[in-house]
């Protein structure tokens, strides 16, 4: 989930219960002026601007993004923990309504049951039965006519109750979200693997021939606009079948990931080096001329031929290299195949060979937002 997502949600959920929580200060408001029992109205409606302006800082927080520095983004404990208080401060002044005000804090216990680790959950529980039993027992010092000592027993072991069934609730919650989270993250690995497979050569490491294409169409997209330009460089290691017949397939397959190694090592952040199969090779040098492409390639192919493997010390590897510059609007095909073409006459001039394409005089290319593909 997008962090602008999640705030919106932290704060839809802190209006939300404040809400429900008001909802229940006016019903007992509503059952005051209709004269089922009295309350006293200054003091309740300070207390009740005191929560909301506290409140109000909450939410302030969270629409300021404040609330991003404190572990629990959500801030969840705190504004429990200050509605239990104005709760309890409000116990303190209402007689008989009192139980409508023990919802209030199954209420504010509902709103934690999603994010509070168990230990949150239950040094919550606790404090809410503190604050009630203080209330209570300040109402007994100052009213004691208020309290009937049996019938609050009987409330608090039926609140005491309520609370188990929260703290069930709450643990289930819990151990939900933890293994939501570890399955969200095990899919997480598992979906950047998928993409890491999708694009990489499994043998070697490379990219592969499908991203190499996404790659090229992106630079000729940018060529098209642009007048940053790109180079291809087709590589083939020379006689490498003869490679594999002397020495085996395993030793084969060792000596293209030491060309891949190799390659990685030549090439710069900007380059894409991908395996387009077999022992063949692409290189896409990004804002580079023909004569650079060559000095890269060039250096790859002394540093092949003087790589030697403990397995077999006197095989002298080279390659074959076939090198042209994309000219925009052409199709990546026609790029490829030209450098394949290169390639050919490279190995007809006997292996061991870097061909480039000639450079001819070229009309500049009209950079048009119309420029149609070749
Ligand atoms: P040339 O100089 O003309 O390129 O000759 P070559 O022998 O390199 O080319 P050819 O196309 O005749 O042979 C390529 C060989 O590459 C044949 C195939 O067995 C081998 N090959 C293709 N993929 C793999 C692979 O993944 N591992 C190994 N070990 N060999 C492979
Ligand atoms: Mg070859
Ligand atoms: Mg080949």
């Amino acid at each position: 989930m997008l962090q602008t997502e999640k705030q919106a949600l932290r704060l839809r959920r802190s209006v939300l219960s404040n809400l429900g929580v008001l909802s229940l200060v006016l019903l007992c408001w509503l059952a005051a002026h209709m004269g089922y029992f009295v309350i006293d109205t200054p003091y309740v409606l300070a207390l009740t601007i005191v929560m909301w302006l506290g409140h109000g800082l909450f939410v302030i927080a969270i629409a300021c993004s404040g609330n991003l520095r404190f572990k629990d983004a959500s801030l969840t404990l705190p504004q429990m923990i200050w509605v239990t208080l104005f709760l309890s401060l409000l116990m303190s002044v209402v007689q008989d309504i009192r139980p409508l005000l023990l919802m209030g804090y199954l209420l504010v216990m509902s709103f934690g049951a999603f994010r509070l680790s168990i230990k949150g959950f239950y040094g919550f529980t606790v404090f809410t039965i503190a604050c009630y039993l203080l209330s209570l027992s300040w109402i007994y010092q100052h009213r004691p006519d208020d309290v009937q000592l049996a019938q609050e027993f009987f409330v608090f072991v039926g609140f005491g109750l309520s609370l188990c069934g929260f703290l069930l609730m709450g643990t289930e919650f819990s151990n939900l979200r933890k293994s939501l989270v570890a399955r969200h993250r095990e899919l997480k690995g598992a979906v950047s693997r998928i993409e890491e497979l999708a694009v990489t050569d499994e043998l070697t490491g490379l990219y592969n021939r499908r991203y190499l294409m996404q790659m090229l169409a992106q630079q000729r997209a940018l060529a098209n606009r642009s007048r940053y330009g790109f180079v291809v460089c087709y590589l083939d290691l020379d006689h490498f079948k003869k490679v594999n017949d002397q020495y085996g397939h395993p030793f084969g397959d060792k000596v293209l990931k030491g060309f891949a190694n190799l390659m990685s090592y030549c090439l710069r952040e900007v380059d894409i080096g991908a395996r387009l199969g077999g022992e063949e090779f692409v290189l896409v040098l990004a804002d580079t001329n023909l004569d650079a492409a060559y000095g890269v390639c060039q250096r790859m192919a002394d540093k092949w031929r003087e790589m030697r493997f403990h397995e077999a010390p006197d095989l002298i590897l080279t390659l074959s290299a076939g090198i042209t510059e994309f000219k925009a609007p052409e199709t990546i095909e026609r790029t490829l195949e030209r450098a394949d073409r290169l390639l050919y006459e490279a190995k007809n001039k006997g292996r061991n060979c870097i061909e480039v394409e000639q450079q001819e005089l070229q009309v500049p290319f009209d950079f048009d937002e119309d420029t149609q593909p070749a």
